[in-house]
């Protein structure tokens, strides 16, 4: 039976203590799978248009909304398009752009470190691989794997502050270190989901299982989750609760590509869509 958003009270806690491990996998896949259904535009939300911009992007996103890099990066992109550009840059210059994003000396400090290391070390490119890319200034397992999933199309899962919060709601791991919920969360999903996985997660906690108020009442897997009624049940006021394209609110990015785009050239579904 499939999961429809709740319009009354919900059944709380479905979830039995003695869940077995099958029924856990069954109920995580379907957790995914309905989130599909949900956010089938799901995708980064920082803009970039290579693997350099991404991974310039990513390091900025420590700390603030991809809504405000997105402001950010354009005035960046345009006077240093390359790592030699930007390797070679005036830190102070720098800093200025940086300032919106906040610990702009130390972000500054990473976009030109690992803009020296990718000239120095890798010809001026981007690596391809997880163990080159956790060795760049600023970059830990977290960007590498939205790089590598993103950039270059190799699974991973992204373990953010929304994906940490959101596993540990849905009870899928007890683990609280990024790298154990990454391999108790990976092996629940075969790895060519993992990817997408990230990406349904990341914009379930941002639009709906916020980290204060999640809005319970208005959340299409409430009957999936032994979370429910952490926040919100009220679907009225749940509703209000609702942000980005899910509140009839713009999304975060500023220059979305084609592919992310419907016919008539708006982010898809369309901005209204409740
Ligand atoms: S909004 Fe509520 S019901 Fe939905 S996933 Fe978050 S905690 Fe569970």
């Amino acid at each position: 039976m499939k999961a429809v958003a709740p319009t009354g009270p919900v059944q709380a806690n479905p979830v039995k203590k003695s869940e077995s491990r099958t029924a856990l996998v069954r109920r995580a896949r379907r957790i995914n799978r309905e989130l599909a259904e949900v956010y089938p535009y799901a995708h980064p939300e920082l803009d970039f248009e290579n693997p350099f911009q991404l991974v310039l992007a990513t390091v900025l996103s420590a700390q603030t909304t991809d809504l405000r890099v997105n402001q950010t990066t354009p005035a960046l992109f345009a006077k240093y398009p390359t790592p030699e550009d930007l390797a070679a840059a005036n830190p102070e210059e720098v800093e200025e752009i940086l300032r919106p994003t906040g610990f702009f000396r130390a972000k500054t400090r990473s976009v030109i470190g690992l803009s020296k290391a990718l000239v120095e070390q890798f010809g001026g490119e981007v690596p391809g691989r997880l163990e080159d890319l956790v060795k760049l200034p600023g970059v830990g397992r977290k960007t590498a794997f939205v790089v590598l999933g993103n950039a270059f199309g190799r699974p991973g899962i992204t373990v953010d502050t929304h994906f940490q919060r959101l596993v540990r709601r849905w009870q899928w791991t007890e683990q609280t270190e990024p790298e154990k919920i990454e391999a108790a969360v990976g092996a629940l999903f075969p790895k060519s989901d993992w990817t997408m996985l990230s990406h349904h997660v990341i914009f379930h906690g941002r639009r709906i299982c916020h980290a204060r108020k999640p809005a319970c009442g208005a959340c299409p897997i409430a009957p999936l989750c032994p979370a429910y009624g952490e926040g919100e049940t009220d679907p009225e006021k749940a509703k209000k609760l609702l942000k980005y394209e899910k509140g009839g609110f713009p999304g975060q990015r500023l220059k979305p590509p084609q592919a992310y785009l419907d016919a008539g050239g708006k982010p898809a579904p369309p901005l209204e869509a409740g």
